[in-house]
């Protein structure tokens, strides 16, 4: 995007705008193909310009300093999707994968105390009728869009507290669908 664009840019709808600390903003668009920015106050007037459609001659002609800073700032938006051109927002792209990948949350008891959990912990854990169901939806799921392998990551709390669910989960080739390969993992 230039100082030439003759087009209407306007901010994403869905772009998160957070303040981190009293200089900074973090802005992304979980929408868009771009990641996580850092912006200053000075970048961060330049963002809200966007609030609405606006051109770049609106915004060279707004900005009380207007040099290759702006240029710079208004570029990097463009790329990481956080303003797009009107009529135009972005469309998310995967890459593509060969492993279908789902996370089990299997129980939400802990025996550990990390400082930074967020976990809502309980005695209460995934039965084994749900974690059956949810295994052979994976597999559905894997096997009606191509995937050859599935790698199930068991999830809490702390997972191997239901070690007995996870084991019998563990697939074999006897399952009543057509199993991909299979990678288990335990997670927190
Ligand atoms: S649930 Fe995970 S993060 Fe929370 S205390 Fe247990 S191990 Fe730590």
């Amino acid at each position: 995007m230039s100082v030439t664009d003759t087009r209407d840019w306007v901010c994403g709808i869905d772009v998160l705008d957070m303040r981190l600390d009293s200089e900074h903003q973090l802005l992304f668009n979980p929408a868009g193909r771009g990641g996580v920015v850092v912006v200053n106050e000075p970048g961060h007037r330049i963002f809200r310009l966007f609030h609405r459609p606006t051109s770049m001659r609106d915004v060279w002609v707004s900005c009380p300093e207007p040099g290759h800073d702006l240029q710079d700032v208004v570029t990097r938006l463009s790329q990481l999707d956080v303003i797009h051109p009107i009529g135009h927002p972005p469309e998310p792209a995967f890459p593509s994968g060969k492993v279908l990948t789902a996370w089990l949350h299997v129980t939400n008891a802990c025996n550990l105390r990390c400082p930074y959990c967020y976990v809502n912990k309980s005695a209460e854990g995934m039965d084994e009728s749900v974690g059956r169901a949810a295994v052979e939806a994976v597999i559905q799921s894997a096997v009606a869009h191509g995937f050859p392998a599935v790698k199930l990551k068991y999830a809490g709390g702390e997972a191997s507290l239901n070690h007995r669910l996870m084991m019998s989960l563990t697939p074999t080739r006897g399952h009543s669908q057509p199993a991909p390969d299979w990678i288990c993992k335990r997670s927190c």
